[in-house]
């Protein structure tokens, strides 16, 4: 089985090109914000205990999302390997799942990481916010906490993998969804 990673700021375009990298490498994509917001919308315990959290633009404790994806990794069949998107971020998260793949002889094999400017993380999600109505790309407060968390606790990954020799970076931006894709999954295939 293959291991990659969709690594990058909120609004990157992770979401939207997972999709197509999946349907092409035969991976199954696993959006932890996906799975939360199923969470939620299901009232689970899990759900009830994220949702402030997530509407205040913080992260979910490590404990509950190394979970899910674990529990993704021993039940989910039929494929040649996963997409990982927004998982993990943060260091506990990464070493965590080295561990958990260790443990099923595997490893991962790869970060994709889309980067954009944080001026433009702001323009996307007032964008979608008017799509998707998410409780978490309503207020530029909770937006601004967000991009915050994601360079306090998710960006030092990128040196955390740099030094594993598995990152590679793709610019988000400009250009249409098309273009961009197109870009994703050029890099994609170099280190497939
Ligand atoms: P994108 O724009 O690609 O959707 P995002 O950061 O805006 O990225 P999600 O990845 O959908 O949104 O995550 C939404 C929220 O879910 C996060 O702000 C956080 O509260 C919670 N969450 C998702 N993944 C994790 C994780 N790995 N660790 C902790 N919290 C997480
Ligand atoms: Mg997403």
């Amino acid at each position: 089985m293959r291991y990659y990673i969709l690594f990058g700021p909120p609004g990157a375009g992770k979401g939207t090109h997972a999709g197509a990298i999946a349907s092409k490498y035969n991976l199954k994509h696993i959006s932890t914000g996906e799975l939360l917001r199923a969470e939620i919308a299901a009232g689970s315990e899990l759900g009830i205990q994220a949702k402030e959290l997530i509407a205040a633009g913080s992260l979910v404790p490590d404990e509950v999302v190394e979970g899910m994806i674990e529990n993704a990794f021993n039940t989910i069949k039929g494929v040649d390997g996963f997409l990982l998107d927004g998982f993990p971020r943060t260091l506990p998260q990464a070493e965590a799942l080295d561990a958990i793949l260790a443990k099923r002889g595997e490893k991962v094999d790869g970060v994709i990481s889309i980067m954009i400017p944080d001026s433009l993380v702001y323009e996307r999600i007032a964008g979608r916010a008017k799509i998707e109505g998410r409780a978490d790309d309503a207020s530029p407060e909770v937006i601004a906490h967000r991009i915050e968390t994601y360079h306090a606790q998710t960006e030092p990954l990128k040196e955390y993998y740099r030094n594993a020799g598995k990152y590679h970076e793709v610019n988000g931006y400009p250009g249409t969804i098309e273009q961009n894709r197109d870009r994703v999954l050029a890099l994609v295939d170099t280190i497939w």
